[in-house]
């Protein structure tokens, strides 16, 4: 499974990005944890997953990840889950 992929976004600021484009740093206490951030606000522990549907932008909702038979984990907006809105 690659990160690479996984769409996340800043509530703060509305940054919209890659797994793989947020800044990641050490924490300054604890030496065998990371801390993460966004790129563009440079906000600390903000960033939330983002809808894997390609092209929406929207963040993914609290407790919409499932991991399907092939082991992928998928996130979804509340446009775009399973039980969300029919239209
Ligand atoms: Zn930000
Ligand atoms: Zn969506």
């Amino acid at each position: 499974m690659s990160d690479d992929q996984t769409k996340m976004y800043c509530p703060e600021c509305q940054w919209h990005g890659l797994w793989h484009e947020r800044l990641t740093g050490k924490h300054p206490f604890y030496a065998d944890l990371d801390i993460y951030g966004c790129p563009k606000c440079k906000a600390i522990e903000t960033l939330r997953h983002g809808c894997v549907v390609a092209g929406c932008r929207e963040g993914a909702v609290e407790h919409t990840t499932w991991s399907d038979p092939s082991g992928a984990i998928s996130r979804y907006c509340w446009i775009h889950a399973p039980w969300g809105p029919a239209i």
